[in-house]
């Protein structure tokens, strides 16, 4: 057999069912906020940091009754859970929903800027409304939420019983940070901005003992891609990109934001944890380069 096939798989792997984590509590007495958190990687975000101990408050900006189905699965299996309705891009609203987290829950201890969409288009036909809504939400919606984080974060500082740190933000970032993706500049831009600001804001707010990190999935299977993994042609498409031969489930995210949330990743500050089965890797280069 020539010794480069042996390398490779006969047959595309089937998915692979991932066994569940023990809960451990690492987040016991922690309060936490997630912006758009009734649906697909935000939803798994706030049902594993309830299930690890955190408070959550269930931030959304539309669709009521999935919101509050949030909140009654986390209330369902014992934790704690809020709704707090907010556009993410408004300052008003975003002040207004900190004030109510901070009326329930006291304060807070974990920001995961999850909420984020895309309005794709050709770049020749990309409307200003269609640049700015994105960037909008996606950076300046991050943005708002960690400075209203910040503030509270610095006012309060460690209280060394709840965390070694004064407050963790985690980002939901993309491998389009680094990866550029035609037809789709506003939101690749979008996230290459939240990529330095985070670095930038690590930098800044780390004597505080504030850490602030990026979690950048690949593709996950959430509605925001569903024509990349309905179809098994979309599919079959889709792993060309994706060296670890299956699409990532919210959960390979959520796994990730309740690592950085925690004390287990106390010295970790300014990174970008790519969870992407190996997108990043050039997967063209092997068969080629
Ligand atoms: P999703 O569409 O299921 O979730 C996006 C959430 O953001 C929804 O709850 C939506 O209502 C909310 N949202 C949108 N605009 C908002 C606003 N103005 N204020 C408050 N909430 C708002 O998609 P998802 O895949 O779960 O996306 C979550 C995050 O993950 C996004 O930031 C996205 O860019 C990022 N991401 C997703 C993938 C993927 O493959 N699914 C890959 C990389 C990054």
């Amino acid at each position: 057999m020539n010794p480069e096939q042996a390398h490779k798989p006969d047959t595309v792997l089937p998915d692979v069912v991932m066994p569940k984590c023990p809960h451990r509590n690492l987040l016991h007495g922690q309060k936490a906020l997630v912006t758009g958190a009734n649906s697909g990687i935000g939803r798994s975000v706030a049902l594993h940091l309830a299930r690890e101990g955190a408070d959550v408050a269930v931030n959304y900006a539309f669709d009521d009754a999935s919101a509050q189905a949030v909140v009654a699965e986390i209330k369902a299996n014992g934790g704690h859970a809020i709704a707090i309705k907010a556009d993410v891009s408004q300052e008003e609203q975003v002040q207004a929903m900190f004030a109510q987290m901070r009326q329930e829950f006291g304060t807070i201890d974990i920001l995961v800027n999850n909420a984020g969409l895309q309005s794709d288009a050709p770049f020749h036909e990309m409307t200003l409304a269609q640049w700015n809504k994105v960037i909008n939400v996606n950076l300046t919606g991050q943005f708002l939420c960690a400075r209203e984080a910040i503030r509270e974060f610095k006012r309060r500082g460690v209280v060394k019983e709840i965390s070694c740190a004064a407050g963790k933000i985690i980002s939901m970032s993309s491998v389009h940070e680094i990866i550029p993706w035609s037809g789709h500049v506003n939101y690749a831009a979008s996230k290459g901005g939240v990529m330095l600001m985070n670095k930038s804001l690590a930098q800044e707010v780390a004597p505080y003992r504030i850490r602030v990190n990026s979690v950048c999935p690949g593709a996950i299977r959430t509605p925001i891609n569903r024509d990349a993994w309905e179809t098994p042609e979309a599919y079959a498409d889709l792993m060309k990109l994706i060296p670890y031969n299956r699409i990532g489930e919210p959960e390979d995210i959520s796994r990730a934001v309740v690592w950085l949330a925690s004390d287990d990743s106390d010295y970790a500050n300014g990174i970008s944890l790519f969870i992407d089965g190996g997108m990043t890797l050039y997967p063209g280069f092997a068969e080629g380069g």
